[in-house]
């Protein structure tokens, strides 16, 4: 029997707010730990939360950002359950008036289509405490850091509309980009700004069951949630086939086991509303407000690269993908640079470059102004595109300006005819079996005799005249 999964998403986001979400501590979890904390955060009785606007608009943009429908009226509920990182015995959540409702994600498909997955709602709520357990001697402890608790976030839920663990990584890829050109969170499952639930069923393909689903946690990359899934649909189908029942109950993923086990249950108890958290009321106006904030979102920005541009497909949206690269590409065009050369020395040498130094394009010495002066010097001739490879790696550690590191590192092109002339007829000389071909009409000597001029220049020569010269050898030799 052939079978299919239905996965849906339950997905936190702690957002990039300068405070936490009921009081004025500093939203910074990763501080010396128990530092940004007060009685409303420490949760002593009494403490009234005071629910900030700043939490309010980040939520809000991220909802417009990922095409939800903002509700008028939205509530925080106490839901109750008890741990040791939630010693007040509820955490504050919108159970039952979530921010919004609606929303959805497209993705191109396994064979390059669009598919839409949808968003059920999103809601806000307040983050718990972190625990951190240690080894005192011989005991075992357990440590509580309260910095994240109290920390902003929004669960984003889904439909169960995910078939494969490819949907949920490509959702998750585009939803982190989304996130991210609206700015209200990194979205790092690295860092612990994004976590990621999944729910997972099987059925045989064809029909429309919704059979018992078993949750995955503890997953802290896109990677490793692919392979979750695709580890538990395997499993569930075993189970199925074989007619053993599947439970409800989580599971976490070991990734060095590479496999899901089970863990204990939580309890679970009920959600109730807070008697102490006013009612959010959002205006049409205010709503229309947040409208006009939202940026150009990646496909409408890909959409527009390609026409305005003419990059491909492929090209637009990898340039789109992280709203500083489609920055700086548009920054680029901006001094002048040819779009296609912007995008090619920005995706074949930049990027690659900053991904082997562990550095970010934002905070990195090769601004837009400095890379554009570089790519105008080779555009202009003055350098040729190995020297230009040369010039940009001392960018990176060097604040001088690239004309002053072309000219103290002797890089400029030599493009005198004269000068060439004379390289060449000595490469010439060294090379009777290359010459002979040039006299017998061998157009591919050309490419070999290019190289041996560059090598016998240093690098410095310039191409595009060099094969012209030879060229114009070729032809007066044939004539
Ligand atoms: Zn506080």
């Amino acid at each position: 029997m052939e079978m299919e999964a239905v996965i849906g998403l339950e997905i936190h986001v702690e957002l990039n707010c300068a405070t936490k979400m009921f009081c004025d501590c500093p939203n910074r979890p990763g501080d010396e730990p128990n530092s940004n904390t007060c009685p409303i955060c420490l949760w002593f009785p009494g403490a009234i939360p005071q629910f900030g606007r700043a939490a309010l608009e980040k939520a809000a943009l991220l909802c417009l950002g990922l095409n939800a429908e903002l509700q008028p009226k939205s509530a925080f509920d106490q839901k109750v359950y008890y741990y040791p990182d939630l010693p007040k015995g509820y955490q504050l959540s919108q159970a039952h008036l979530p921010l919004s409702r609606g929303g959805w994600i497209e993705i191109a498909d396994e064979q390059g289509k669009p598919k839409k997955l949808r968003i059920h709602h999103i809601h806000m709520e307040e983050d718990v405490a972190k625990l951190l357990h240690e080894m005192e001697g011989r005991t075992p402890i357990s440590l509580v850091d309260f910095n994240r608790a109290g920390a902003p976030l929004v669960e984003i839920v889904t439909e169960p509309d995910f078939r494969s663990s490819y949907d949920a990584m490509e959702f998750l890829k585009a939803l982190r980009a989304q996130v991210r050109y609206v700015g209200s969170s990194e979205c790092s499952m690295e860092n612990g700004t994004m976590r990621v639930d999944a729910n997972i069923s099987v059925r045989p393909k064809g029909t429309d069951q919704m059979n018992t689903k078993v949750e995955v946690k503890n997953m802290n990359s896109v990677r490793h949630v692919g392979d979750a899934i695709a580890h538990e649909i395997t499993r569930q189908s075993a189970c199925f086939q074989s007619g053993e029942a599947i439970i409800l109950h989580t599971r976490l993923w070991d990734p060095e086991k590479k496999a899901t086990l089970p863990m204990r249950a939580k309890f679970a108890g009920p959600c109730v509303p807070d008697p102490a958290v006013p009612v959010i009321e959002l205006s049409a106006e205010w709503i229309a407000e947040m409208k006009k904030r939202l940026p150009e979102m990646p496909a409408a920005r890909a959409a527009r690269f390609s026409t305005q541009y003419g990059m491909t497909a492929e090209e637009a949206t990898y340039l789109s993908a992280e709203p500083d690269v489609a920055l700086y590409f548009e920054t680029l065009i901006g001094e002048g640079i040819a779009p296609r050369t912007a995008m090619h020395w920005l995706t074949t040498q930049l990027m690659p470059a900053l991904k082997e130094k562990k550095m970010e394009l934002a905070s990195c010495k090769v601004t837009p102004s400095r890379f554009a002066q570089l790519l105008s010097m080779l555009a202009q001739d003055e350098i040729n595109a190995n020297a230009a490879r040369e010039v940009l790696t001392h960018l990176f550690d060097s604040d001088e300006t690239p004309d002053r590191i072309v000219a103290a590192r002797g890089f400029k092109q030599v493009s005198d005819p004269g000068a060439l002339c004379s390289l060449i007829d000595k490469v010439l000389a060294e090379q009777p079996a290359a010459l002979n071909d040039l006299k017998n009409g061998q157009a591919k000597a050309i490419g070999f005799l290019v190289g041996k001029v560059m090598q016998a220049s240093g690098g410095k020569a310039n191409p595009k005249m060099i094969k012209e010269m030879l060229a114009g050898k070729l032809d007066s030799y044939n004539q």
